[in-house]
């Protein structure tokens, strides 16, 4: 049984090696299984790269993916995932955030005879409060309108059998939801929980904006529901605007004509060309998915490698 540890990398020199003596002693305590390192260096800026192929150097079980620029995470995981040939899969972050200790525990599910081990954080103690709190929101929110169900603090973290890995990548859209696609894709999965911990080194790569964006991508990956937006909010105004008509017909009927209502004019005014650009917002928003998708652009190029038929992604 051949097992493919997928780590995608972006600026991770101050931690890879770390990593790597990390998870070289986990599986090297292992028995029964050979494992394989697919690490994927996204356009790192720093030397990344250089340590990858040191790694390679002293260890024939290394595998590295070299992009031709940074094309995020789940581009990164993508090719991970494309170039893998093992029974098994483990994606796993390089800040050693998703601690490879829990590899065997992963192993023992596999051999239960579930098709996936994924993980969720039991805590965000390494996370700031906003964050989180904006993160709880989040779910509970793309949970309710959405098709999958994501449950809170499910990482990328998780292992998956060969006939589970084929079907993520048969799901070959450019703008990629990784846990909304495993979560689609379905399969008997078991899920472990395991305590949050800081990244041992280096930075997060995420600010607040790119996590709106994330956000948003998910929601528009997984549910037309904010497109049906239009829908709801026209049948209210009109029921409303219905209802305010019979009270003006009423009014004027019984007491006369009254001129006043410049105040009540612009604010309905501002009211209703808000809810039209809102509306027009979220449908260009999905147009804009449109656009990129019909492109059919590769989700990732590799610069350099040194597997041995590397998969690219251009006969997609
Ligand atoms: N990563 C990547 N490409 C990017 C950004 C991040 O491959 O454009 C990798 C990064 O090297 C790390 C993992 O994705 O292995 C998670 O990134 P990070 O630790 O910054 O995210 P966080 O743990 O804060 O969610
Ligand atoms: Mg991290």
């Amino acid at each position: 049984m051949l097992v493919d540890l997928i780590v995608p990398c972006y600026n991770e020199s101050a931690v890879l090696n770390m990593f790597y003596d990390e998870a070289a002693r986990v599986v090297g305590s292992i028995d029964g299984y050979d494992f394989n390192f697919i690490f994927v260096n996204d356009g790192s800026a720093d030397n990344t790269l250089d340590i990858m192929k040191e790694l390679a150097q002293k260890d024939n079980r290394v595998k590295y993916i070299s992009f031709s620029r940074n094309f995020g995470k789940e581009s990164a995981m993508y090719a991970g995932l494309k170039n893998s040939t093992g029974d098994y899969a483990v994606i796993l972050d390089a800040d050693l955030q998703h601690p490879p200790a829990l590899i065997p525990q992963m192993l023992e599910a596999m051999e239960e005879g579930y098709d996936c081990c994924a993980t969720n954080r039991a805590t965000r103690d390494g996370d700031p409060f906003l964050r989180t709190f904006l993160t709880r929101r989040f779910y509970g929110f793309i949970n309710k309108i959405s098709e999958v169900n994501m449950p809170d603090g499910a990482g990328d973290f998780r292992m998956m059998s060969r006939k589970m890995v084929e079907a993520v990548i048969a799901l070959s859209e450019v703008q990629r939801f990784s846990k909304g696609i495993f979560s689609w894709v379905g399969f008997n999965t078991k899920w472990i929980s395991f305590n949050d911990v800081e990244r041992a080194a280096g930075e997060t790569k995420w600010n607040f904006w790119g996590l709106l964006k994330y956000a948003v991508a998910g929601i528009t990956a997984f549910s037309t529901f904010p497109l049906k937006v239009a829908i709801y909010l026209g049948s209210l105004i009109s029921a409303s605007s219905f209802v305010y008509l019979m009270y003006i017909i009423i009014k004027t009927l019984v007491h006369g004509r009254d001129f006043p209502g410049y105040a009540s004019m612009i604010t309905i005014l501002l009211f209703l060309g808000g809810c039209i650009m809102l509306c027009c917002g979220i449908m260009g928003e999905y147009i804009a998915k449109i656009y990129i998708e019909v492109k059919n652009r590769p989700v990732y190029i590799i610069a350099d490698t040194n597997v041995d038929k590397p998969q690219n992604d251009y006969g997609r």
